[in-house]
């Protein structure tokens, strides 16, 4: 089924009100009319800052979490409402730097999931092994297990739902995934999704993430079930954010 590749960047806790101007602008200079979506997931403090250099433009605001709470003293967190105030059309959930400093179980990511899904924002909900996992077999166990939970909590609203495949060895590492690691890890994805909702599996987007960069996204992004990137380290860099964003159509 055809539809349009996602490129979201997840800046992490990177940038300032100078260099993310700076950033903006640059890609906002170069980008034209791009065939894919694309969004920038930017650091809390600066949604109102980014909200208005995107506006207009077609670039989507994106969130890096999100509360599983509507409101009340959950000091620290930001609700989807008050995300949806600015404008935040994505929010990550479950990023494997979530799951491993703050402790969030695939119940926790699976309901923050759901708050964005309830606020008509869409989850750009992670999964990925961790180099152990790996090495001992379990990567299609782990995936499906955390994937599990979010179609468990969430299987009504699945194709309003991104799902990001983000091997934890290969964020951050410089160590990508192979195309056909990638490509395979993917297949089990959309395999797991078809057996909970059917053909709507085929329209729901599948990023790879993991040291995406604009010299290997062209062949990551030609697999049958890679629908698009979540870029972390060359989403900061405006020449490389752009070149993976001219290799998704
Ligand atoms: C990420 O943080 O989601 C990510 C994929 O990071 P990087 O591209 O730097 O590996």
């Amino acid at each position: 089924m055809d539809k349009k590749k996602l490129i979201a960047g997840n800046w992490k806790m990177n940038g300032g009100l100078t260099a993310n101007e700076a950033l903006m602008r640059a890609i906002l200079q170069g980008i034209g009319a791009p065939a894919c979506d694309v969004a920038v997931c930017v650091p809390a403090p600066y949604l109102a800052q980014v909200q208005a250099l995107t506006a207009g433009s077609p670039v989507a605001l994106g969130a890096q979490d999100v509360s599983a709470h509507a409101q009340g003293a959950y000091t620290g967190e930001q609700s989807a409402a008050m995300l949806g105030d600015f404008d935040v059309r994505y929010a990550i959930v479950g990023h494997s730097e979530r799951r491993q400093y703050h402790g969030e179980s695939d119940e926790t990511v699976a309901a923050k999931a759901t708050a964005a899904l309830t606020q008509g924002m869409t989850p750009i909900a992670c999964v990925g092994e961790t180099l152990a996992q790996r090495e001992a077999g379990e990567t299609e166990a782990v995936v499906k297990r955390q994937l599990a939970a979010i179609i468990h909590a969430n299987g009504r609203c699945i194709s309003e739902m991104v799902v990001a495949y983000e091997p934890v060895w290969a964020i951050g590492t410089g160590k990508t995934a192979t195309p056909e690691q990638a490509q395979a890890v993917h297949a089990v994805l959309r395999t797991q999704l078809r057996h909970a909702v059917g053909a709507r599996a085929d329209l729901v987007r599948i990023l790879y993430g993991g040291s995406m960069n604009a010299g290997n996204a062209a062949q990551l992004l030609a697999q049958e079930d890679i629908d698009g990137g979540l870029i972390g380290g060359a989403a900061l860099k405006a020449a490389d954010f752009l070149q993976i964003i001219a290799a998704a159509h």
